[in-house]
């Protein structure tokens, strides 16, 4: 097999005449046996990594997914395209699991679908040991990484793979792309020597905006009435709020409609098909909308509250324009919503919790923020780019901001003489030369930055820590007790001298003044 072969199997199978660039890298490697991971946005044609693969290698491809809803749909896609392919899970009656276990062990599927549960239950791995398996693809691979925003125990048994099928190459696959993910994939699933392939996650024909939330229905029906007939998704916190919603916006003469996880399947199925088809032109909906869903012209999406973190934002946003063409962005941001989402947050108590509450504050810092959102989002990705990019609110409208060099300098020399250990509290507490009883213990009174920064207040320093976050200068350590790290570009300040320009606290308000242009 060479990735000739490949090529005719996605003509012949998908109808492309093409792969995109990094999906022939990745088959490449695949076809050589060589594990791989993919990092590619949404959109960007994960499937194909493995389904082609799955095609014309002999045997069967595993594909885990976590997502027991979405898997029929794939097989049906799949079946339509005649490629054999089947699922198993635990929504299946014995009988039926059978029928699709003999088809395997009859070598007549190509691709085989399993969630998690399945693939670990008792025997399961005997019964794969009877089978030729040509690759396991594990979907969804950032579920392994408790630091990400969709923790799913049960995926990290999925080492499991490696120990008992060394020579079955795997593929792994996701959306999210941050630094611990990537390194807890590879880590956790034993791959070895695995190729890692990021793709870029910029998706620069979204224009990103945020708005202050009080008056956002009003605000709604303005950016409505600039976006006739174009279909567009409303994400809305809780059930009610998408019924309501969608009610009101009814009245206005909208063709509107709404979904979330407390209707039934068939009420799902068919304001998801609306949509898809343009029966209506906008769904408010709850988080549980837009998994897997494939429309390409989505034109924009509104974001009525704050999402939790910063990946679940990204990855809603992600949804509009896959086509590539102009999309808008409008996130709602108050205060209040944050509170909301801070005591949902601590109903339970845990570990996660803690981690939780880091992310949503920084997904505050991103709205509050006054440098260009697009960076601040690629940073937070891993990906960091010195332009501003033009197309968001704060580019189009910079506030004013005064050289911070020397503030930023005794940010990042305090950083380095607490060799990295000091979270954002102590920092402060070292650069204001508290007395507190963790600076004494930790020593970090006698460093030569011990007090360095007196003249400015806590309240301003937490903004300009966030400022230099956001900016990449800096680095939040989630899985190191959030302690505060340099970065390649924080040495370039430290040592170079190159200038960093901050936004006064002031004027970070005043960013929410309205600024929108349709
Ligand atoms: P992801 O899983 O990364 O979100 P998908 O695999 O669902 O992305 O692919 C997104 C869209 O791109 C699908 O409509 C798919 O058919 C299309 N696509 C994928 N690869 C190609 C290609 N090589 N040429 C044209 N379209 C492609
Ligand atoms: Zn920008």
């Amino acid at each position: 097999m060479d990735i000739r072969e490949a090529r005719e199997a996605l003509k012949l199978y998908f109808g492309y005449d093409q792969f995109r660039p990094m999906q022939e890298q990745i088959i490449t490697n695949v076809l050589k046996q060589q594990d791989v991971v993919v990092l590619m946005p949404t959109g960007g044609g994960k499937s194909i990594c493995y389904q082609v693969p799955a095609v014309v290698m002999p045997g069967v491809c595993v594909v885990v997914s976590p997502l027991i809803a979405l898997m029929k749909d794939q097989v049906e896609a799949l079946l339509v395209n005649g490629i054999p392919a089947a699922y198993l899970n635990s929504s299946q009656n014995a009988s039926d699991q059978y029928e699709i276990e003999s088809k395997c062990l009859k070598g007549q599927l190509k691709l085989l679908y399993v969630s998690p549960e399945k693939l670990l239950s008792a025997g399961f791995f005997s019964f794969l040991k009877r089978l030729k398996v040509s690759l396991f693809a594990v979907d969804e691979a950032h579920c392994i990484s408790a630091w990400g925003h969709d923790f799913r125990p049960e995926y990290t048994q999925l080492r499991a793979l490696k120990q008992q099928f060394p020579q079955v190459p795997v593929i792994a696959l996701t959306a999210t792309a941050d630094r611990l993910t990537k390194k807890d994939i590879q880590e956790q699933l034993h791959l070895q020597q695995p190729e890692v392939f990021i793709a870029s996650f910029d998706r620069p024909n979204i224009n990103l905006s945020v708005r202050p939330g009080r008056d956002r229905y009003k605000r709604i029906l303005e950016f409505l009435d600039r976006h006739q007939g174009q279909p567009g998704i409303i994400y809305c916190l809780s059930r009610n709020s998408t019924e309501s919603l969608a009610g009101k916006l009814k009245k206005e003469g909208y063709n509107a409609t709404y979904y979330h996880a407390g209707m039934s399947a068939n009420q799902r199925a068919k304001a998801q098909e609306d949509f898809l088809r343009d029966n209506v032109q906008l769904v408010c909906a709850t988080i549980a909308f837009g998994m897997g869903i494939d429309k390409s012209n989505v034109r924009w999406v509104i974001h009525y509250n704050l999402p939790k973190n910063i990946e679940s934002y990204y990855q809603e946003i992600g949804r509009a324009g896959r086509d590539g063409a102009k999309s808008d962005a409008l996130l709602f941001y108050s205060y209040s919503d944050v509170m909301n989402l801070r005591s949902m947050l601590t109903e339970g108590e845990s570990k996660q919790t803690e981690l939780q509450l880091v992310k949503l504050e920084r997904m505050q810092q991103f709205a509050e923020a006054a440098i260009c959102r697009r960076r601040i989002l690629l940073q937070y990705f891993g990906e960091s780019q010195s332009k501003n990019c033009g197309n968001c609110d704060i580019c189009r409208n910079p506030p004013t901001t005064f050289d911070g060099t020397l503030i930023a300098q005794k940010a990042l020399s305090a950083i380095a003489r607490t060799q990295e250990k000091a979270n954002m509290g102590l920092l402060i507490d070292v650069l204001r030369g508290s007395r507190s009883s963790q600076v004494l213990q930790s020593g970090f009174d006698r460093i030569k930055t011990y007090g360095a920064g007196r003249d400015v207040n806590s309240m301003d320093w937490q903004r300009y820590l966030h400022q230099m976050i956001n900016a990449g200068l800096v680095e939040m350590a989630y899985d190191q007790n959030y302690s505060l790290k340099l970065t390649e570009q924080s040495k370039k300040v430290l040592f170079e001298n190159r200038k960093v320009e901050l936004v006064k606290f002031e004027e970070v308000k005043q960013v929410e003044a309205p600024l929108v242009k349709a």
